[in-house]
């Protein structure tokens, strides 16, 4: 399948925290990706910058050395190695240490200022601060833009005060708060099949959607994030930003264009139609699951190496949006670690026909679903009743219609189409100036505002997470709180 590419303007790009774990293994394949497709001029450049003690030439041997690692199959093409490498430099900075800056500021700063200009923050949010005094300090924050990565705040306090304090050096329009699932292809493709289609849009409704459930679910636990994760739990890491933002654009108004402020002031609208929870509300809607240690792995607390945390590896939510489209349709949000599976999806149950003519069936008549899956592989399936092939009477089966439509996997399809990593497209976006796929100050705040009340109400219940089986899917208070309504969970497999 051909594919348009579009080289994208000369650019300057500083990845601070270029020697981590990001940068290594998601950032520096994706910008690979985009240069062997011709994207990037070679006048442009990426500089790495982290504390780590290296000059040019030790910097472009670990960008080396993380392509080898990250980059699948035969992608990696030793001459276009050889000219992704030439637009790589190095600056060793400290960005705690004024002087440090000083030296940055000298060896570089852009080289033409009509040069586009973009700080990649690939460091911990605690650097987030003295990176942007930094930057303002020595005046190199006119005109650039700046992406930041998640956890973007605590709570809602701490993301109004990060808020207050990115748009005191950068303006809106020059901030990208990067949440990477909105840049996976069959995430635009539900906006595709939602906006470009007449066919699913007067069906996306409560009247014909019975339920909706968002599943992230991954097999392995914290993996050497530990500290933070157990300050955090998946409350604020996966539910604040991962599923909310999949959730506005599941259930979002059909926007006035696809321009980023017209999504992005529909996914807010959304947010701020989440029926709060407060009360005894969180002990009927919400539960929080803790893994507890098998015969081969430990417990989610020998872990965290927090014998008594009560820090939730699971949570799952059934949410309400209180606006005329939705009224009626639960939406059922659900994320964890050390799962049965990694799967990520987001799933539109529709209601049954309302009369069958079929009767003394075999198998009965499953629900229609259109599945938007994310992990392990992208693709869209559509969940229908069909006939049996052959004689013999009328027997109905379920099948799976690919809507994927082009490129269905991770490798290569037998139409020739790679489907790109989302930092692929997202880290272009921000040369191109597209915001549309970037979260804005106020939804993140929205976002924080609806998970606070819940967090609040579970720390005045007392109450602790209840325990679920490494590999299992899940607590049993999620069954018990979908059980109590005709729905049912997917499995996660
Ligand atoms: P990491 O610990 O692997 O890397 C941190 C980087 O910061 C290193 O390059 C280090 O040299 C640099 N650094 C630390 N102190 C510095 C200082 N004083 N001055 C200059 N540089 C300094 O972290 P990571 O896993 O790459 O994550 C980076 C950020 O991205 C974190 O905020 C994390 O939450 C977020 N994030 C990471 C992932 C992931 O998959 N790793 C996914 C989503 C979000």
């Amino acid at each position: 399948m051909s594919h348009k590419i579009i080289p994208v303007p000369e650019f300057d790009y500083f990845v601070f925290g270029g020697t981590g774990d990001l940068a290594r293994r998601k950032l520096l394949p994706a910008l690979y990706y985009r240069f062997a497709d011709g994207q990037i001029p070679e006048s442009a450049r990426i500089i790495g910058c982290s504390r780590t003690d290296l000059d040019d030439i030790g910097y472009r041997q670990l960008v080396e050395d993380a392509l080898k690692e990250w980059i699948k199959g035969n992608d990696l093409d030793e001459q276009l190695l050889d000219g992704f490498l030439s637009i790589i430099s190095y600056q060793r900075i400290d960005v705690s240490d004024p002087n440090s800056w000083k030296d940055f500021e000298r060896n570089a700063s852009p080289t033409n200022p009509d040069r586009i200009t973009v700080y990649y923050l690939s460091v911990s949010p605690s650097l987030f601060l003295p990176i942007i005094q930094g930057l303002k300090d020595n005046g190199l924050h006119h005109h650039a833009r700046l992406v930041v990565e998640k956890p973007l705040g605590f709570d809602l306090k701490s993301a109004q005060e990060l808020n207050g304090f990115l748009l005191d050096a950068f303006d809106e329009s020059r901030i990208y708060r990067i949440d990477h699932y909105l840049g996976k292809e069959t995430v635009q493709n539900l906006m595709a099949l939602r906006f470009a289609n007449s066919l699913f849009e007067p069906m996306w409704n409560a009247r014909y959607i019975a339920n909706v459930q968002i599943t992230v679910a991954e097999s392995i636990g914290m993996g050497g994030r530990e500290e933070y994760y157990d300050r955090s739990g998946a409350m604020r890491d996966m539910m604040q930003n991962h599923l909310l933002q999949l959730l506005c654009l599941s259930a979002m108004e059909p926007p006035v264009s696809y321009k980023p402020d017209h999504i992005r002031d529909e996914k807010l609208k959304v947010l701020r139609s989440l029926q709060p929870l407060v009360g005894d509300d969180i002990r009927l809607n919400t539960v929080r699951g803790q893994y507890v240690e098998n015969d081969n792995d430990p417990s989610y607390r020998q872990e965290a190496k927090n014998p008594g945390s009560n820090t939730e590896s699971y949570v799952a939510i059934k949410a309400s949006i209180n606006n005329w489209r939705w009224s009626g349709t639960p939406f059922y949000l659900r994320t964890g670690k050390r799962l049965r599976a990694n799967m990520a999806e987001i799933s539109f149950e529709f209601r049954h026909a309302p009369h069958s003519i079929f009767t003394g069936l075999d198998t009965p008549i499953k629900p229609n679903a259109m599945v938007i899956r994310l992990q392990p592989d992208e693709r869209i399936d559509l969940e229908v009743m069909t006939k049996e092939p052959g004689p013999g009477g009328m027997r109905l089966r379920q099948s799976i219609l690919d809507a994927t439509f082009g490129g269905g996997s991770n490798s290569q399809t037998d139409q020739g189409f790679r489907m790109p990593d989302a930092y692929e497209r997202l880290l272009l976006d921000v040369v191109r100036g597209d915001q549309t796929l970037f979260m804005r100050g106020d939804e993140v705040e929205a976002a924080w505002c609806w998970v606070d009340s819940i967090i609040e109400g579970w720390a005045l219940s007392g109450e602790v997470p209840e325990t679920y089986e490494i590999a299992s899917q899940g607590p049993a208070g999620a069954f018990e709180l979908i059980a109590k309504t005709e729905h049912r969970w997917r499995t996660i497999q």
